[in-house]
Parts: structure tokens; C-alpha cells; sequence
């Protein structure tokens, strides 16, 4: 398993390739590896749905984590999701049905932008 850190370095590949790295501070805490609770794949179709947008359940690589550190702003989330298809939730929030599909919905439109009102009629978050 890598440390944090190891992982922290390898998630910034991708977006220092657009440039943005330094923008980033985002640290998730003993990170590993989530098999995703089978309500996921009912929230993704909700969300999708909703959204009406489609995408494959199986492109997205799931993390659970002790905490999600945003360095930057001293905040910790329930859930991240990082570019292009990676989502990382707090160990104590996997069932937080408001919080996942929130993230989710980041993957589905591919942005980190909040202005979409999909994200309060989709997620309620
Ligand atoms: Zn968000």
C-alpha cells in the first residue's frame, strides 16, 4: 500500500500535465482501495438519470479514506473527486447517499466547477 504521500505524488500526474498541480492540495489519509457497496451502482443510475448523462459505473477507480484534507483551505470533505475518473470518500461517510452523489456527479460532468443547479436537484448537496 503507499504512504499518503506516495499516492498524494502520483495523483498530481495528471493534472500537472494541464497545469493546475500547484492549485491542488488535496491529501487523503490512508487511502485504499473501496470495492464499491453495491447502492452505488442504483445512486449512479439515479444520478445519471437525473442528469441525463450516461457514463460506465466501471470507469470510476473508488478510495476510501480516514480523512480528505483540502491543505489549501484547512477543510475536510466527505468525498473528492479528482480528474479524470477517481472518487475518494471518508471511511464514516460511505453510506452518505447526499455526499456520493455529489462526486459523482463531478465524474459525470467532469468538472470540479459547483455553478450546475444539477448538483442541488441530483445530489441535494
Ligand atoms: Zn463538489
Amino acid at each position: 500500500m503507499p504512504s499518503p504521500r506516495q499516492l498524494l505524488r502520483s495523483l498530481c500526474l495528471l493534472p500537472m500535465l494541464l497545469g493546475s498541480c500547484s492549485e491542488v492540495a488535496f491529501e487523503p489519509v490512508n487511502a485504499r482501495p473501496l470495492d464499491p457497496p453495491g447502492i452505488y451502482r442504483s445512486w449512479w443510475a439515479e444520478v445519471e438519470a437525473c442528469a441525463d448523462i450516461r457514463a460506465a459505473f466501471e470507469r470510476v477507480s473508488w478510495y476510501e479514506a480516514d480523512r480528505l484534507i483540502n491543505r489549501e483551505t484547512g477543510t475536510e470533505h466527505v468525498g473528492a473527486w479528482w480528474p479524470p475518473h477517481t472518487i475518494y470518500v471518508d471511511s464514516g461517510y460511505l453510506l452518505f447517499e447526499g455526499g456520493v452523489k455529489h462526486e459523482m456527479l463531478h465524474d459525470l460532468l467532469q468538472t470540479h466547477d459547483h455553478s450546475s443547479p444539477l448538483f442541488s436537484r441530483c445530489a441535494g448537496v
